[in-house]
Order: C-alpha cells, then sequence, then structure tokens
C-alpha cells in the first residue's frame, strides 16, 4: 500500500490550510516532500513525527519549502534525547548546492551534535534514487530558482510532483500514465502573478494531466483567495481533464 498524507496544499499559512507538504510511505519509508515553516507541528497533528521520516526532499530554496528544515532536524535529534526515540540515518536531497546552503543555517541556530546521520543527496541534471523498493528520478522544472520535481515508482504504481513551476511540455512525458501527478497550480486566471511567480494556472495544467493520461490530478500551490472557494479551480480543470481531481487539505491522506 502507497499512502500520500498532506501537511499543507496552499501557497501560504492561514489558520485552516498550510503551505505545500506531503509524506508519502510504502512500506518502512516515510519520505517527507517540502519543509515549510509548520512542518513539524503538522507532521504531529497528522500522527507522525521528525523521528518517522526517513528521507526528505527539499525541493528548492523558497521559503514555504525550507524555512522548517533547521527545525525539523533539531527536533528529530530532539526526539532521542526526549523521549530515547531510535533514530535512523536521515536521506536529504535537494537540487545542487541546496543541501549545504540548508545545513549552513542549520548550524547558525543549533550547535548540537545530531545523534544520527545525514546522507546528503544533490541532483545533478538527471538523477535516479533508490529507497528501499521505492524509485524516484528526478528532474528540473522551470521556477525562478533551480527547482527539482520527480517520479517516484514503487511496485505498480506511479507519483510524479511538479513541484513550484510553470506548464511546460515535458511534463506531459514525465507525468506519462500516473497513477497520480501533483502539480501546483496558482490559481484560475492571476496571468501577471503566474509570469512573476513562475507558477502554472489551472487550465494549462489540466491539459497537461489529460495529455498525460493521469488518473488522478492533484492541485497543490493555490492562493489563499481560494480557500472555500476550491470548487472554481477544479471547474476550470473539468474542462480539460476528465479523471478524478483532488484538492487536499491538511490531514488528507490519499491511498494507491
Ligand atoms: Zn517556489
Amino acid at each position: 500500500m502507497t499512502c500520500i498524507t498532506f501537511l499543507g496544499s496552499c501557497a501560504t499559512q492561514t489558520a485552516e490550510q498550510d503551505t505545500v507538504s506531503f509524506v508519502i510511505s510504502c512500506d518502512n519509508i516515510n519520505l517527507l516532500v517540502d519543509t515549510g515553516p509548520n512542518v513539524v507541528k503538522r507532521l504531529y497533528q497528522v500522527g507522525l513525527s521528525p523521528a518517522n521520516i526517513s528521507a526528505v526532499i527539499v525541493t528548492h530554496k523558497h521559503g514555504d519549502h525550507a524555512l522548517g528544515f533547521p527545525y525539523f532536524i533539531f527536533m528529530r535529534g530532539l526526539e532521542k534525547i526526549l523521549y530515547n526515540t531510535k533514530l535512523k540515518s536521515l536521506i536529504v536531497i535537494t537540487p545542487s548546492n541546496l543541501s549545504s546552503e540548508l545545513f549552513k543555517i542549520f548550524n547558525i541556530y543549533y550547535t548540537m551534535e545530531l545523534p544520527f546521520s545525514i546522507n546528503t543527496i544533490e541532483i545533478d541534471s538527471t538523477n535516479s534514487v533508490s529507497l528501499d523498493k521505492m524509485k524516484l528520478t528526478f528532474f528540473y522544472v522551470h521556477h525562478t530558482v533551480p527547482t527539482i520535481g520527480f517520479v517516484l515508482n514503487y511496485k505498480d504504481k506511479k507519483i510524479v510532483y511538479s513541484s513550484d513551476t510553470i506548464s511546460f511540455k515535458q511534463m506531459v512525458n514525465y507525468a506519462d500514465n500516473a497513477d497520480v501527478l501533483i502539480h501546483s497550480v496558482l490559481g484560475v486566471k492571476e496571468k501577471t502573478l503566474s509570469k512573476i511567480t513562475k507558477i502554472a494556472l489551472a487550465d494549462e495544467v489540466a491539459k497537461i494531466a489529460q495529455n498525460a493520461n493521469v488518473k488522478q490530478l492533484i492541485i497543490v500551490h493555490f492562493l489563499p483567495t481560494y480557500i472555500g472557494k476550491e470548487d472554481i479551480i477544479k471547474s476550470v480543470i473539468r474542462k480539460y481533464y476528465d479523471g478524478k481531481i483532488v484538492i487536499p487539505k491538511p490531514g488528507d491522506k490519499i491511498i494507491l
């Protein structure tokens, strides 16, 4: 069984929503994807903790994806000290040069010697990483800073994450026949903001999902003005895409 647990799916924090982050769980692996400012609290809220996480991907350096990283690392170590929790080593996957930058920031705030080992992997052009039986293939997307997306294959399931990006042709190939495509969508008509932030709009992503024959399209990174009005995004996507559309809330799980 594969489970995706959403910690947040919005572009910003609000009372009811949070920045984009989720955990993909298969057998013994909990893979945390992106670490916004609230990531530790959101993990506890869904019954997980930093100690349960075996690998983390920080897709790019923007604060809504990376600011919670130093505190996540600190709390993983603190769990050992407070509760004597057994800790496995941690795999950290980032674009080129980002993991060293993140640990520089960690070392500004914390002086503790970590009670677990860390294996950092920085992605250059394309790169594959195996975590147990989970196979990850990374690719660079088109955002305002170097940003990685990935294809995850586990048994007969395929999950694809775009991270923050404008729509681009090659995504149809990456997402080809995916069980799940998790794609950033800013909104439905914010053309100028979409150009400035380099994050796609709903109709563009719907066409990618349709052309790639994706079974389930999960929308993340929408503007907070769409909270409670998610149906506006769904109705635009429905014009171009006939598969399942999901806009998750924190705590929502997708079981595959
Ligand atoms: Zn971003």
